[in-house]
């Protein structure tokens, strides 16, 4: 327990002094907030213009300059290839999600060396870490005016579903920025300490977060004060952004212009159709004038052109319901977050799916940075008690490459995070100098199924008899959900170890994609997985005897070897065309039948010779 700090007489309130300079950001793909927390109590921090919310927008300028926040967003209209705008659906990620992404950005994208994409401006190329960089500098301003100082770290939330890379990119950016990070947290588990749920009784909690441009669905069990992330899922593409879309769409129609038209018209038409949409959000109809057209859109029609859009994230709360393995009626409090979830009908289908009123009486633009905060003060050290304890969980299984192109699960999906496990493993030949590990993330039984995350070579093994090495495999996975894999030799004690930071990143779509395949192929792998392994069991059984055929050919008579080795080539050939896995389990059986007297006739002799004083290791080295 740490000493309790008394204050000194006549001195500040020892308090005051001691508090570390904390604060929570939510670097969000629209806006972003800074808060922090003061008299036990979180508060957003306004910017030098008074506002709380930071357009996520950064401008460069013809001299040089760069402008963040609301000073950049007035230059979306007029200069659109100079202001970037939702870069966090580019960070941390990579070339191959560009042709989807890159379309529906309004600005020029371009993938350089590496697989990383970067976005040319006039200020030369720049990188989504770069421009995330300049939005953490601007809220951290904020921060400082409010301290009056430099600060001393800061808790940075990710959507639930950022993987490893896309995490890592929001450290990076964080670093540019010179900001020390405290933790990175999921936004949902945020929004659920901004709430106090960890004060009140135990329970199960929805966190639904429906943003400009992401969606977020996460279940919590509590229990005593302590979060635990059951299970989470959602759409980093699915959004108020993609309302704005449709209705844009609709007024191109309208006004009768075609689909390519230039950036500025179309920044135009979007910053109309977001309008008109957050008008309806109070009013039953709106009126829009844009390009010189007029016209109304109303309430039923706007929601008849985004129900499939909500009907979809729905969908993701029920499947996520499931993982879970809970149903609506054991979820306690249902909690909304993001700025569109102010739209009624969101809340209509939210509460109508949990089967309760949503819980709203916090800003729901603001309740992450809150919850940020909170957490940031808690990591600090500035709150007297430990009672909250946060825990995630992993959206994908991880796993290990084994013999046959199998994977072999270490930690298994919805696995809640900081966790750390270990598996034992053994070379497969006589003499094996080195082992290969391949990190591989997914569900299917087979590795070209699965995704491949890393791979490196654990060398320097001492040369041992098949199967006596003991190989630990630790996979480590933070409380940032970055993943650090060691593996160790135990006799030698020799390791190697390797930290994930995967190239480019994991849709959402994608992982939903390997989870439904290997649902739907269960039944497929579960027949490839056991061919796979009898196919491991006759090479192991082909490797043993011809090493011992090598060895003790002296104890056979010449029929019996030539017997012995024309079994061997016939298991070979059989091992090769066979696809059943029960005719070459039953083929094994009878090889290692017919070689039965001759292991009994090397056990005999290895028994003699232990007995005649030979070590068992040196009879190990043959
Ligand atoms: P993000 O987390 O992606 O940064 P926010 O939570 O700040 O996003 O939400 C921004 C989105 O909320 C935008 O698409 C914005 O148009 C939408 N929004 C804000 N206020 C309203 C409103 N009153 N009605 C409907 N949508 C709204
Ligand atoms: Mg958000």
């Amino acid at each position: 327990m740490a000493l309790m700090q008394i204050a000194e007489p006549g001195g500040f309130p020892s308090e005051r002094r001691q508090q570390m300079r904390a604060v929570g950001i939510d670097l969000g793909t629209t806006n972003s907030l800074i808060a922090v927390v003061e008299d036990g109590a979180p508060k957003v921090l306004p910017d030098s213009n008074g506002a709380f919310l930071i357009p996520s927008v950064v401008h460069y300028e013809k001299d040089g300059d760069v402008l963040v926040g609301a000073n950049a967003q007035s230059r979306v209209l007029t200069d659109p290839l100079n202001t970037l705008s939702s870069i966090k659906r580019l960070l941390g990620r990579g070339i191959t999600d560009m042709p989807r992404l890159g379309n529906k950005l309004p600005y020029e994208v371009e993938v350089r060396e590496g697989g990383m994409p970067t976005i040319l401006t006039r200020y030369g190329p720049v990188s989504p870490v770069q421009v995330s960089s300049e939005i953490l500098r601007c809220a951290v301003s904020a921060g400082k005016a409010y301290f009056g100082s430099e600060i001393d770290g800061a808790v940075i939330t990710v959507p639930a579903y950022f993987d490893d890379s896309q995490r890592q990119a929001t450290k990076d950016a964080a670093t540019l920025a010179g900001i020390k990070v405290l933790r990175l947290l999921n936004e949902p588990t945020a929004a659920a300490i901004a709430y106090g749920l960890n004060e009140s009784e135990e329970g199960i909690i929805a966190v639904y977060d429906l943003g400009g441009g992401t969606f977020d669905i996460s279940i919590l069990r509590l229990t005593k004060g302590v979060f635990e992330v059951l299970a989470t899922g959602g759409n980093s593409a699915l959004g108020g952004d993609d309302f704005d879309r449709v209705i844009a769409d609709w007024l191109c129609e309208q006004t009768g212009i075609g689909p390519s038209i230039d950036p500025s018209t179309q920044r135009l038409v979007m910053t109309a159709a977001r309008s008109a949409k957050e008008d309806l959000t109070l009013a039953e109809c709106t009126s829009i004038t844009t390009l010189g057209w007029r016209g109304v859109l109303s309430r039923e029609h706007f929601y008849k052109m985004i129900d499939s859009l909500i009907s979809e994230t729905m969908r993701t709360c029920k499947r996520v319901m499931s993982d879970a393995n809970v149903k609506s009626n054991q979820i306690r409090e249902v909690v909304l977050v993001g700025g569109s979830s102010r739209i009624p009908l969101v809340r209509e289908k939210v509460n109508d799916l949990f089967g309760c009123k949503a819980r709203s009486e916090l800003d729901p633009d603001q309740v992450v940075a809150l919850g940020a905060a909170i957490q940031a003060d808690n990591l600090a050290g500035n709150r007297q008690s430990e009672d909250m304890l946060l825990l995630d969980v992993l959206p994908l299984s991880l796993g290990i490459e084994t013999m046959g192109g199998l994977t072999e699960k270490i930690i298994p999906r919805n696995t809640t995070i900081p966790v750390s496990k270990s598996q034992e493993f053994t070379t497969f030949k006589d003499g094996q100098t080195a082992m290969s590990i391949h990190i591989v993330q997914g569900e299917r039984e087979l590795v070209s199924d699965c995704r491949s995350l890393a791979r490196f070579d654990l060398r320097d093994i001492p040369p041992m008899v098949a199967g006596s090495a003991k190989v630990l495999v630790t996979y480590e996975v933070d409380a940032d959900g970055l993943l650090n894999v060691s593996a160790m030799e135990k006799t030698s004690q020799v390791v190697s170890r390797i930290e994930v930071k995967p190239s480019y990143g994991l849709d959402e779509n994608e992982i939903l994609r390997m989870l439904d395949d290997s649902i739907r192929y269960s039944k497929d792998d579960i027949l490839i997985r056991n061919l796979r392994e009898q196919q491991v069991e006759a090479d192991r059984l082909i490797e043993d005897l011809t090493s011992a055929l090598d060895r003790d050919s002296d104890m056979l008579t010449k029929n019996e070897l030539l017997s012995l080795q024309q079994s061997i080539a016939d298991l070979r050939i059989f091992r090769a065309e066979c696809s059943d896995h029960n005719e070459l389990s039953v083929r094994i059986g009878n090889v290692a039948k017919t070689s039965e007297s001759f292991a009994e006739r090397r056990m005999n002799k290895s028994i003699q010779l232990a007995l005649a004083g030979q070590t068992l290791e040196a009879l190990e080295k043959g």
